[in-house]
């Protein structure tokens, strides 16, 4: 009998079940139905540690992502992880974005991050390449990580902690009270911590938890910036985002192994691990995700219609080039190479408001608790993350 079962070896399964080991001393396994951890958005993000400029005041990113900013560094500093600190600026590719620019900066300022508006000339001297209209937010405390390695650094304390991992085990069902049934066979438990990403909301509806939720899977897609390119980037270059969009836009980022990536983008996909082209995709997921899909454009909640319409453009790589074109000076469409491994977004709906939920959401249910919604920034945010839900558990 395990005190704790977490579904899912993705940064937050891990990291709830060491906040769990550390405060309670309690027996943990974490079971995993891919072969190693990480295989998912954990392994696959932009790697970009988020400052916790965009979060409005009083939400749960804007209270755990500057912690989850300051600690994930450290982390990486203390386990010799290679990272990019060159910060990063976002920028204004029109006169319209400045309201929004400005509105990134006030909620920067009540979130305590250390923000600084710039004019263009400040700005070729952060980033000689960067474009930006009248002016750009420069953000000295994002950095960049390759995620995988911090992924891999945070098993290995897991495992010397005491926390037990069982690969290529999936949940299936509940096996009556407190049993979990498992590719591997029943396992009794305690208390479940359900941490499987895109599947969060299926193990949820088996406890009767959550279910006006379901999640959508949307893919990022990256390129990467050919090495003669005339544009260089020494950390990150963003644009300002629309503030209604859940997504933060494609954007140039230089990995601590020296690469640009350039994306990634956000196309709704009709499986929950459509990794490429149709494979994933499947019949009776893939039909209840047009209906809702359709739903949503009938809705046209939060532009809903818009930003599907500006995703689908960059299926192309002419559409791609042209969202991220306005960010820097110099760039080419022959700019632009295959780059590296997609990831897919679990982004929770909400289906009676058809409303993309921006928020973390975790619920409590029977002897269980559900990460419904650990959208971008949750992998900044992962240590914090661990300690609140450790928290709700012990209430
Ligand atoms: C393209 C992209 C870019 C992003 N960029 C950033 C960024 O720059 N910065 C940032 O902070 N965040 C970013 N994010 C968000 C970040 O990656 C996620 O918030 C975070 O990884 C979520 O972690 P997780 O552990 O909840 O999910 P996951 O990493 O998906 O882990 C869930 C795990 O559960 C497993 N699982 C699923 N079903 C079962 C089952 N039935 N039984 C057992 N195991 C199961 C899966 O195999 C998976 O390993 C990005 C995400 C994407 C997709």
């Amino acid at each position: 009998m395990w005190d704790f079962v977490v579904a899912g070896a993705g940064v937050i399964g891990v990291s709830i079940a060491r906040e769990l080991r550390r405060r309670y001393r309690a027996k943990v396994m974490v079971i995993e139905k891919e072969s190693s951890p990480g295989r998912h958005a954990s392994g696959r993000n932009s790697g970009v540690l988020h400052a916790g400029v965009y979060y409005k005041a009083g939400t749960l990113k804007a209270r755990l992502c500057v912690d989850g900013n300051r600690r994930m560094r450290e982390y990486c500093l203390a386990k010799s992880i290679p990272i990019n600190q060159n910060g990063k600026v976002i920028v204004a590719r029109s006169l319209e974005e400045l309201p929004s620019l400005r509105e990134l900066y006030i909620r920067s300022q009540s979130n305590g991050v250390c923000v600084e508006l710039v004019d263009t000339l400040a700005l070729k001297d952060i980033e000689p390449c960067a474009k930006t209209v009248e002016q750009a937010l420069y953000v000295k405390n994002t950095a960049v990580v390759n995620p995988q390695r911090v992924m891999d650094a945070l098993v290995a304390d897991a495992v010397e902690e005491g926390i037990e991992f069982r690969f290529d085990c999936a949940w299936w069902a509940r096996d009556g009270q407190d049993v979990a049934n498992t590719s591997q066979g029943r396992i009794a438990y305690g208390h479940l911590v359900n941490c499987a990403g895109l599947f969060a909301d299926k193990i949820a509806h088996q406890f009767d938890v959550g279910r006006q939720y379901r999640i959508l899977p949307f893919r990022g897609q990256f390129y990467r910036l050919r090495p003669e390119s005339k544009v260089q980037v020494c950390g990150n270059i963003y644009p300002v985002p629309d503030l209604r969009n859940p997504f933060l836009g494609v954007h140039f980022t230089r990995r601590p192994e020296g690469e640009v990536t350039v994306g990634p983008s956000a196309l709704p996909l009709l499986g929950r691990e459509q990794y490429r082209g149709l494979v994933g995709a499947n019949a009776s997921d893939g039909l209840a995700m047009i209906m809702y899909l359709l739903r949503l454009f009938g809705r046209n909640r939060d532009h809903f219609r818009s930003i599907a319409w500006r995703e689908l453009v960059k299926i192309s790589r002419s559409g791609f080039y042209r969202e991220a074109e306005g960010l820097a000076v110099g760039f080419e469409p022959g700019d632009l190479l295959p780059g590296k491994e997609p990831g897919i977004r679990a982004q929770l709906v909400d289906t009676k408001t058809a409303e993309l939920l921006s928020d973390f959401v975790i619920e409590p249910g029977p002897h269980s608790t559900h990460v419904l919604n650990a959208v971008s920034p949750a992998f900044t945010s992962s240590e914090p993350f661990a300690r609140h839900v450790v928290e709700m558990i012990k209430e």
